[in-house]
């Protein structure tokens, strides 16, 4: 199975690279060098740390429109294990987690919530081992379940 996460290898809780995909929740855009890319390319993903039983997502953003900032920047946030359990419950009535282009409830709701995730994480235009990262938790608001960021 592919990894959502493109760019970290390493689990910044516990440093074990046994990840299993969790979820896809959004493609946008075509990569940099495919012939319908233009100017942006962005994803959100999430895997799980097999050994420590963390949810990591990553967020990743291109640009090439800019000329002073990074192309490619990366945002990662950290689930709890009891948190990733309330998500991967949800999950159960998503027919395609797997799918960034699924039209389920619970996608359309994380892909809103994802966008805007803040906290206090700055982006890194490339990948050292220790990475910065925030914790989220899920928060069920009118019977949705959100990604919210914890600063
Ligand atoms: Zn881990
Ligand atoms: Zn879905």
């Amino acid at each position: 199975m592919t990894r959502q996460l493109t760019q970290l290898q390493e689990c910044p809780i516990c440093g074990s690279k046994e990840w299993r995909p969790v979820l896809w929740v959004k493609r946008s855009g075509a990569p940099h060098g495919d012939k319908d890319h233009q100017v942006s390319f962005t994803t959100l993903g999430m895997d799980l740390c097999q050994t420590c039983g963390h949810g990591v997502l990553e967020s990743y953003s291109h640009d090439c429109w800019s000329n002073d900032e990074d192309w490619d920047m990366y945002w990662w946030y950290v689930l709890t294990p009891s948190e990733l359990a309330r998500l991967q419950s949800s999950l159960a009535a998503c027919p395609t987690p797997l799918s960034p282009a699924c039209p389920c409830p619970l996608h359309a709701s994380l892909r809103e919530s994802g966008e805007q995730l803040y906290g206090g994480v700055r982006s890194r235009p490339f990948v050292s081992p220790k990475v910065p990262y925030a914790w989220v938790r899920m928060e069920l608001s009118e019977g949705s379940l959100r990604f919210k960021s914890l600063s």
